[in-house]
């Protein structure tokens, strides 16, 4: 759907806002509130209607301005998408705004983190984490940002890394930070449960969706998390999009999402939105959460499917003798396939270290999924991008 059929279709919001000027805009979102429903992330007191924007994969600032004005709120990004250019796209679309009417998240993840391990490696320094969030800030074009995770952290050791949680202390005492959080989309039960032990974090950003083999260990951290009065910001919920590479057979989007929104514990979902017959989809979610009898049954039956998403488990990792990082290798397969996205996919498989087809040599693949993915199979697909040029595909 073009942004003009959007409108046409009066799915942007109260008629008409959008021939208004900026604060008039905001003006008559407040309208409209008692139609979308929202949630208060936790201890931060921020009112969220509980769908927002991941902004990753967009770089159209119409499609960001459609759902601005069509009562989202909440605008996800990270340091480190599109090589930065997301940052900038939304620092014009955020310039021409008033500060108060919006809430930026990025995110910065410490440099030379050992994909491995989920370590920072030794050249880690709280210098590159400020420089790299000051570039952020200039790059979104405000004085300071709502939320600021450590992006992506895996491990216990890297959500206490000394220096980059003083760091992101050191912002928010200064004011250029509201909030501080941590993202994760691996072993995020210990993940949270650690991050509610050190008591200094306010909100957390999770995968979590219908598709995870460890639901009973999520649901009890996310709930020990908003108890807690951590903020609480689901992604991954759409579980890749697709079950299969082909895009032949998408997952039901919104049961996806009032599946994440039936636990309450669940503050706000971020999914990812690349076109406008996305927000559209997303924009209804925001003012109706009932998940159906028919849309449980549809999840169930997807469920039977391998699909795209793979749940960083580490099951399969013990199985494979030349240890490679199959949670990661299987995360880029999904990013080239269920997002068409070869760049992101690049880029995590370069972080990898892994060479093209990884697999050969080895007579007999013993890494078995959960999910029954074809590992070796999929690893030597995806293996293929550390010959393309990255310029070639960003
Ligand atoms: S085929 Fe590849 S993934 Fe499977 S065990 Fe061998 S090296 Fe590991
Ligand atoms: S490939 Fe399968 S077993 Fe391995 S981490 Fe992913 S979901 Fe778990």
């Amino acid at each position: 759907m073009k942004r003009r059929n959007f409108f046409r279709s009066g799915l942007a919001g109260a008629a008409g806002i959008t021939l208004m000027g900026n604060r008039a805009l905001a003006g008559a979102r407040t309208t409209d509130e008692g139609e979308v429903i929202y949630r208060t992330l936790g201890k931060t007191g921020l009112r969220l209607p509980v769908v927002s924007f991941g902004v990753m994969r967009s770089d159209n600032s119409s499609l960001v301005r459609a759902a601005y004005e069509g009562g989202m709120k909440l605008f996800d990004t990270a340091h480190g998408y599109m090589n930065g250019r997301n940052e900038e796209m939304l620092g014009g679309f955020f310039s021409t705004l008033p500060r108060e009417s919006f809430v930026v998240a990025t995110k910065v993840k410490p440099a030379g983190v050992d994909s491995r391990t989920g370590l920072p490696s030794k050249d880690t320094t709280a210098g590159s984490f400020l420089s790299m969030f000051n570039l952020s800030l200039s790059r979104l074009k405000v004085e300071y940002v709502d939320i600021l995770y450590m992006h992506s952290a895996d491990t216990v050791e890297m959500v206490r890394h000394k220096e980059t949680v003083k760091t992101m202390l050191d912002l928010k005492k200064q004011g250029r930070v509201r909030f501080i959080g941590v993202s994760t989309h691996k072993n995020e039960p210990l993940v949270i449960n650690t991050m509610v032990e050190d008591g200094i974090w306010d909100v957390v950003l999770t995968s979590y969706n219908y598709r995870q083999t460890y639901l009973a260990d999520m649901n009890s951290a996310i709930e020990r998390a908003a108890a807690s009065g951590l903020g609480v910001v689901a992604m991954k919920t759409l579980a890749g999009g697709w079950l299969d590479k082909e895009r032949t057979r998408p997952v039901n989007v919104q049961a996806a999402i009032r599946w994440v929104l039936s636990n309450p514990n669940v503050h706000t979902t971020i999914p990812g939105i690349t076109a406008f017959d996305q927000l559209e989809t997303d924009l209804k979610i925001m003012k109706d959460i009932v998940l159906t009898e028919k849309e449980k049954a549809e999840l169930t039956a997807e469920a039977s499917f391998p699909g795209l998403y793979c749940n960083a488990c580490s099951n399969c990792v013990p199985g494979c003798p030349n240890n490679l990082p199959i949670p990661e290798l299987m995360r880029a397969y999904m990013y080239a396939y269920g997002y068409h996205n070869a760049a992101m996919a690049s880029e995590l498989v370069s972080e990898t270290g892994v060479k093209a087809e990884p697999c050969a040599g080895c007579d007999t693949c013993n890494a078995r999924c959960v999910r029954g993915f074809d590992i070796r199979n999929k690893i030597s697909d995806i293996s293929r991008l550390v010959n393309v040029p990255y310029d070639l595909l960003a």
